[in-house]
């Protein structure tokens, strides 16, 4: 038997609904937010990855799915959402357009990373993108994003960490404080930090081998290397957070893994034992530059993304059910020989924006009525031979197991009257 890859998984069931919850409930939280929704291709040049996200990233330099494709192009299955955005934003002129674009998406990333619980090869992200300005008011609006979103979810063990990196000026002090301090412990750092080193020695605060050693501990802060704008842009936005009563934790340990922030940088971790680092739900932060880096104009831009799995993971531990639906409205079941009515009633039912099934089984009244049960359908439409000879339905109320008798063509007036929600019944 042919299984599915390793590290991936497939959507059915409680999954499936869980699903669908969470993308309307995206879907409708952006539009209040006035962003709008990007697509863009699951595969890009593979340069686009290594520019943008950065050479010195585990996920560019490990965890790529890079292929090569018969016009001999080299190719990478997007790791993450936010290179192939600004691609898009620069490739397509949208800054042209207007001076502020505000953009979410959703969609599969591919990492090549040892599966593990909240750790798959291909895995859902939640994300969006502002583009267009330098106020720390956006980088507070974009943090309230994932907040809001876990507040609507219900979810409460949430915790929101935040710290700066700072302009590049004070970024690149920053740097040269880290590499004077790593130098003389470089022998005991691992294979990636003594590469980090050199490359990004930021991305040494955030190894997990690394951890616990005591020039970890003892590594200058970036408090101490921020320039006046940077500190200003960091108060204003935890003065924001403020306003909206956003709780948040600052964490000077915070650097995330990608190369391309500048000043704010954020994420937000659930609380759920035993998880470890697979807590963080979502993260992301400011990056002035990287619209730039990828060939565009001086544009800055402020994301996040989040991770579906590790969402769902966390609803789970705080025992909240986001896979229940709504019941069908209409069942049908033609207990006659032709069925021609009740696909034509089955179809203008739904037409008329009412859920509606039907048995297509040819079940008797009794086997039917036991698969009505798992379905749950607000009516029951029989349609038997006496109902086509004198042109009724029997509608049932399953709810109340009341029964009436109406004309075929009166069936949407009921119905509009009924579910629609208009009238009670009694
Ligand atoms: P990153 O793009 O690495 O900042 O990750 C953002 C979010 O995506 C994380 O907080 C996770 O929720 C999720 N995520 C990242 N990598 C994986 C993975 N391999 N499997 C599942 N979720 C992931």
């Amino acid at each position: 038997m042919i299984q599915k890859p390793k590290g991936t998984y497939d959507v059915y069931g409680k999954l499936s609904k869980q699903t669908k919850y969470f993308e309307k409930l995206v879907s409708s939280l952006m539009e209040k937010y006035n962003y709008e929704y990007i697509r863009t291709p699951l595969f890009e040049s593979s340069s686009l990855f290594h520019r943008g996200v950065g050479d010195s990233t585990d996920i560019v330099t490990k965890e790529t799915y890079d292929f090569k494709d018969k016009g001999n192009r080299d190719l990478t299955l997007r790791p993450e959402g936010t290179a192939g955005v600004v691609r898009s934003f620069i490739e397509n002129k949208i800054y042209a357009e207007s001076l502020l674009n505000k953009f979410w998406y959703f969609g599969p990333m591919y990492r090549y990373e040892r599966p593990q619980a909240g750790r798959y090869r291909e895995f859902f992200q939640f994300g969006v993108e502002a583009f267009g300005s330098l106020d720390p008011l956006m980088d507070a609006e974009v943090i309230s994003i994932p907040v809001n979103l876990f507040k609507l979810l219900g979810l409460k063990g949430i915790k929101v960490h935040i710290n700066t990196l700072g302009d590049m000026e004070s970024r690149n002090n920053y740097k040269e404080a880290l590499k004077k301090h790593f130098e003389p412990f470089l022998d005991n750092l691992c294979d990636d930090c003594k590469n980090r080193f050199s490359k990004n020695p930021l991305r040494i605060l955030d190894c997990k081998v690394d951890n616990d050693l005591e020039c970890m501990k003892s590594a200058p802060k970036i408090t101490d290397y921020l320039n006046e704008i940077s500190k200003k842009h960091f108060e204003s936005v935890k003065k924001y957070l403020d306003s909206m009563n956003i709780e948040y934790i600052i964490d000077e340990s915070l650097v995330r893994g990608l190369d391309y922030y500048t000043h704010t940088v954020f994420e937000v971790e659930a609380n759920v034992e035993g998880f470890g680092s697979q807590n963080v739900l979502c993260g992301g932060g400011r990056y002035n530059d990287l619209v730039k880096t990828l060939d565009g104009p001086e544009i800055p831009g402020v994301g996040f993304a989040l991770g579906l799995e590790r969402l769902f993971t966390a609803l789970d531990y705080e025992n909240i059910d986001i896979s229940e639906s709504e019941n069908i409205d209409v069942y049908i079941m033609p207990l006659c020989e032709d069925k021609s009515v009740a696909i034509k009633y089955l179809n203008i039912i739904r037409m008329n924006g009412y859920s509606a099934d039907m048995d297509y089984l040819n079940r008797s009244m009794k086997s039917n009525f036991k698969s009505v049960e798992k379905l749950n359908p607000k009516y029951i439409l029989i349609i038997g031979e006496d109902e086509i000879n004198n042109n009724t339905f029997t509608l049932k109320n399953n709810e109340k197991r009341v029964e009436y008798k109406i004309e075929q063509d009166k069936i949407i007036d009921f119905l509009d009257e009924f579910v629609g929600g208009y009238i009670d019944e009694d």
